[in-house]
């Protein structure tokens, strides 16, 4: 053992302290448009791989966006990734490996266990893939022909979202319900799995804690997605203690790890099920989201951070950011904000900025538009129907809030009467 650690010291300090180093300066030269990082030739010797391909990098106000890039990685798990490119493994006993470690991590009860995936998306298509297949290598080479299988899966009406379409991929039909009458009804010898969208829970009747319970009382398995709903930090395990059998997180979004990773959190047996639907392995639906060494390592250490962090402090830093902003626009005249937090998903500080249209004439959509375009180049929200301009600010690096306020000021000044 003693020899292996060492071992492994010294090539994280040789050979791969110069690949981590490259990483590090590489970073800075990003920071710092124009610095020169240190050992790369060619493509990413100015530091910023972006600018040389013609791709404007831009300061993100909008939150954990698939579409913007998810989050940025800490230091440290992009240290993990690049020890976890040095060796051959075997995929399979990784994985297992992986979600034993963050089942201890993230203390799950007794019978859960966790998996890394390509992403939340990824865990509902192979969590629910397994459900179905059980361990019956026939079942997971035939899907999504669902012949033998269960075939139908419940969810509430305000609960339907694209990520559903995870679901659908695997075969399934999705049994629309709203009331506990519908699921009454609803419930046969085909059904399959019950499915929570989390962030959608004010809006259903049944709510997530009788959603579950309703799903028991039935025999049936209850999957939740919970892809962006931590903070809070409780939430990667309350699910799990509620009884869920399966709950599926995003692990790019503000746990910070790998863009391309997520997490299946639940009950053993199913969690095996789905890595047998899963790449590595072939001949099965899941082989196109295929989760990489690196990204499994980098699940492992990403949540070691975000467990350690101190999630107090981080909220007054982004509140602190957001009042920033807040106390240089409403300077002028018309101009106010508020701070509405959503109750569950991207549970973090948010400001809406509005004005007096008839002091300012421009619209929030034309706002975001102009923010967009300008340099350096600012996303914000106009929420679903333009109706404020809104922001958070916990993918911010440091000092943008300040790049933020200048540049909104500037729009809204712009078009003041
Ligand atoms: C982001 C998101 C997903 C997909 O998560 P990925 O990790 O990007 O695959 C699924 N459901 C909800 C509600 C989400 O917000």
């Amino acid at each position: 053992m003693a020899f292996n650690d060492s071992w492994n010291r010294r090539t994280f300090l040789g050979t791969l302290g110069a690949l981590v180093g490259t990483i590090f300066s590489g970073r800075k030269a990003f920071a710092f448009p124009g610095g020169k990082a240190a050992s790369v030739s060619g493509f990413g010797a100015t530091g910023n791989v972006y600018e040389e391909l013609g791709v404007t990098t831009v300061i993100n106000g909008q939150g954990t966006m698939t579409v913007l890039g998810g989050s940025l990685m800490r230091p440290e798990v992009e240290a993990a990734m690049a020890m976890a490119g040095r060796h051959f493994v075997s995929i399979p006993e990784l994985e297992v490996a992986a979600g034993k470690r963050i089942a201890e991590m993230l203390k799950l009860p007794e019978g859960y266990g966790a998996l890394v995936t390509s992403g939340a998306a990824a865990a509902m298509q192979s969590g629910l893939a397994g459900i179905l297949t059980g361990d019956n290598p026939k079942f997971i080479e035939q899907l999504p022909d669902l012949t033998g299988m269960k075939s139908e899966v419940i969810i509430q009406k305000s609960h339907r979202n694209p990520f559903d379409h995870q679901l659908r991929s695997t075969g399934v039909k999705l049994v629309v319900i709203e009331s506990r009458d519908d699921l009454k009804k609803a419930i046969n010898p085909q059904t399959a799995m019950m499915h929570f969208s989390n962030f959608a829970d004010t809006e259903g009747q049944i709510k997530v804690e009788e959603w579950v319970k309703l799903a028991h009382e039935n025999q049936i398995p209850a999957f939740i997605d919970a892809a962006a709903d931590t903070p809070p930090v409780s939430h990667l395990w309350d699910y799990a203690n509620m009884g869920y059998d399966l709950v599926a997180f995003s692990g790019g979004k503000a746990i910070r790890g790998p863009q391309c990773a997520g997490l299946l959190v639940g009950k053993k047996d199913l969690v095996a099920y789905a890595l047998l639907n899963n790449s590595p392995h072939e001949d099965t639906l899941g082989r196109s989201q295929k989760v990489g060494k690196e990204e499994i390592v980098g699940m492992v250490k990403a949540l070691e951070s975000y467990l350690k962090e101190d999630h107090e402090v981080l909220n007054k830093e982004w509140q602190r950011r957001l009042d920033f902003i807040s106390g240089q626009v409403t300077k002028i005249p018309g101009v106010t904000t508020s701070f509405p937090a959503p109750e569950i998903a991207n549970h973090v500080p948010h400001m809406h900025i509005k004005w007096d249209s008839a002091r300012i004439a421009l619209t929030p959509r034309e706002a975001t538009t102009a923010l967009r375009s300008g340099k350096p180049s600012v996303v914000l929200s106009s929420g679903e129907h333009g109706e404020a301009l809104s922001m958070n600010s916990f993918m911010l690096q440091p000092g943008e809030e300040k790049i933020i306020a200048r540049e909104l000021v500037k729009v809204l000044k712009s078009h003041a009467a």
